[in-house]
């Protein structure tokens, strides 16, 4: 499960923990990206929302925090980093993305959007505020690919799409950081070793409100 993570809160964990026991996989991995390519945000350093992200996960053994794209050189291309656990893995074991619906639906803005279904599967999470409102394209790749099996994920290494509907919480990054802007508390909705971490290193506290 990749993503800016700008902060991580409890939206992606919830989701990427209520996965790993339904796929019955031992961990589910979480990978901030280093600079997103196709956004433009402000952003903390890709160095503190990995240490946000090593935090909320440290007595968690079923969720991992990767660091590959925030220490490469280059910029984040899922493409790219699908290939690296491709490498890694070998060509047969499964890989599974884990995407929620706004990202899913965002997919042909991404680099080679076309060949991540050759390297991974993808779970869809649906998010609450997002509706599946596909373009012409996401139809198409959904009608190719979406399967409601599984197993099939479990079975293959690669080329199914599969939507999950989980605990639904309707937790963003950007209404985190408008809080803690606002001087508003995000407890409840980010970990406190988070939350500690934020006050700490004064994140968020000083940047222009956003719209969304
Ligand atoms: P921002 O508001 O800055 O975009 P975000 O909350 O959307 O932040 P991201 O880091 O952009 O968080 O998202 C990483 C991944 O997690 C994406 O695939 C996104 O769809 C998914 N995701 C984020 N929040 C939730 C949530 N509450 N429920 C399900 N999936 C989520
Ligand atoms: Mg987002």
């Amino acid at each position: 499960m990749g993503g800016t993570f700008d902060p991580i809160h409890n939206g992606h964990l919830r989701t990427a923990l209520e996965i790993q026991q339904w796929l019955g996989v031992e961990q589910v991995t979480l990978m901030p990206s280093k600079a997103p390519v196709h956004r433009q945000q402000p952003l903390r350093s890709g160095q503190q929302r990995l240490d946000m992200v090593r935090l909320a996960v440290a007595n968690e053994p079923a969720l991992l925090a990767d660091d590959r794209e925030v220490i490469s050189t280059d910029a984040s291309y899922t493409v790219l980093t699908l290939e690296s656990l491709r490498r890694e893995l070998g060509e047969t074991a499964p890989i599974c993305m884990l995407l929620g619906m706004d990202a899913y639906l965002s997919l042909p803005h991404w680099d080679r959007w076309q060949e991540l279904l050759t390297l991974c599967h993808i779970v869809v999470v649906k998010r609450p505020g997002w509706t599946y409102e596909p373009c012409e394209q996401m139809a198409q790749l959904s009608a190719q690919h979406a399967t409601e099996e599984m197993d099939r994920l479990l079975q293959s290494p690669a080329g199914c799409v599969i939507f999950r509907e989980l605990t639904p919480l309707g937790i963003s990054a950007t209404q985190i950081r408008a809080l803690i802007n606002a001087g508003r508390s995000p407890r409840y909705l980010i970990p406190d070793a988070v939350w500690d971490y934020i006050q700490h290193n004064q994140l968020y506290s000083e940047q222009k409100t956003e719209g969304k």
